[in-house]
C-alpha cells in the first residue's frame, strides 16, 4: 500500500488527483495540502472530491503532515511552492511525483540537487499517451532527420499560465536531441511581421489558450510533396493523475535519484 500525500489538493489537479487514489486499491491518502490563506483550510477533504467525509482535513502545513509516515508526496502546484515542497521532503526523506510546469534553470537545479538525497520523478506530462507521443517523435525525428520542418503546436485551457506548455518543450527537446540541435539555439517562439523565409534548422512553437481545452499537442514535420503529424489530445485530467499514482508506486523501490514518466514506463531505450 502506497501512502500518499497530495499538495495542491485544491486546484484542478489536486482533486483529480485526489480521485486517483481514491480509486485505486493500492494507494491510501493520507494527506491533503494548499496554500495558507486558501478558503478550504480545515474542511474534509471529501468535499473537495463530491464525496462523503474522509476523516482527513485539508492542511496548510506540509512538515507536520510528513510526520504521519508517508511514502510519496506528488505536488502539483506551482513553480515556487514546489520548490518549498522539495526542501520539506528532503529534509525528512520523502519521495517526490512531481508535475509542476514551468520551472526556472535555476528551479530545476535545486530539483536536481534534491534528487541526490530523495528519489523524485518530474514530468511535465504524466498521460502515458504523452510519453508514447514523446517516443514516436524520437523515432521520427531520427529516420527524417534534416530533410523536413518541425512546428510544434498547442493548446490548454485559458487558466494555464506558462507556454509554451512544458510537454511541448520536452516534444522540442526531444526532437532538437535527435537532429543533433541545441533547442535554446534552433527555437522560434510565435512569428509576426516580415520573418523572412523559414530556415530548416529552426523548431518552431506555436501556442493557442482557449476556452477548458485539456491539452492537445502536435509535432508536425513537414517535407516538400508530405507531412507527417503527430498528434496527443487529452479529454480529461485523470490520465495524468493516474499517471502520477502510477509513478508514486514505483518509486517505491528507486534508489534517491531523477526520474520521469519515461523511466517509470520503461521506454528509455525502447525502439
Ligand atoms: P491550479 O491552479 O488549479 O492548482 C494549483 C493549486 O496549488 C492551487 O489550488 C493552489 O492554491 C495550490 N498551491 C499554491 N501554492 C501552494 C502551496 N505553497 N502549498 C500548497 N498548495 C499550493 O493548477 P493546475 O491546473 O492543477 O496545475 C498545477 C500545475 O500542474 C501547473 O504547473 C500545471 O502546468 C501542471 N500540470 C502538469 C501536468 C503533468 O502531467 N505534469 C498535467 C496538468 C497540469
Amino acid at each position: 500500500m502506497t501512502r500518499i500525500v497530495i499538495t495542491g489538493a485544491a486546484g484542478r489537479m489536486g482533486r483529480t488527483l485526489i480521485e486517483a487514489v481514491l480509486n485505486d486499491p493500492d494507494a491510501t491518502l493520507v494527506g491533503a495540502v494548499e496554500r495558507s490563506g486558501h478558503a478550504l483550510l480545515g474542511s474534509d477533504v471529501g468535499a473537495l472530491v463530491g464525496r462523503d467525509p474522509l476523516g482527513i482535513t485539508l492542511q496548510s502545513s506540509l512538515g507536520s503532515v510528513l510526520s504521519n509516515g508517508v511514502d510519496v508526496v506528488i505536488d502539483f502546484t506551482t513553480p515556487m511552492a514546489t520548490l518549498e515542497h522539495i526542501g520539506i521532503c528532503r529534509h525528512v526523506g520523502t519521495r517526490m511525483v512531481i508535475g509542476t510546469t514551468g520551472l526556472s534553470r535555476d528551479q530545476q537545479l535545486v530539483l536536481e540537487q534534491a534528487s541526490r538525497d530523495i528519489a523524485i520523478a518530474a514530468a511535465p506530462n504524466f498521460s502515458v499517451g504523452v510519453n508514447l507521443t514523446l517516443k514516436l517523435a524520437e523515432v521520427a525525428a531520427r529516420i527524417l532527420g534534416d530533410s523536413v520542418d518541425v512546428e510544434i503546436i498547442e493548446a490548454h485551457h485559458r487558466h494555464k499560465v506558462d507556454a509554451p506548455s512544458g510537454t511541448a518543450l520536452a516534444l522540442g527537446q526531444v526532437v532538437a536531441r535527435e537532429l543533433g540541435r541545441d533547442l535554446e539555439e534552433c527555437v522560434v517562439y510565435g512569428r509576426q511581421g516580415h520573418t523572412g523565409e523559414r530556415d530548416r534548422k529552426t523548431i518552431g512553437f506555436a501556442t493557442i489558450r482557449a476556452g477548458d481545452i485539456i491539452g492537445d499537442h502536435t509535432v508536425l514535420f513537414a517535407a516538400s510533396g508530405e507531412r507527417l503529424e503527430i498528434t496527443h489530445r487529452a479529454s480529461s485530467r485523470m490520465n495524468f493523475a493516474s499517471g502520477a499514482v502510477r509513478a508514486a508506486h514505483w518509486l517505491l523501490d528507486q534508489p534517491p535519484g531523477l526520474y520521469d514518466m519515461q523511466d517509470v514506463l520503461g521506454l528509455k531505450g525502447a525502439v
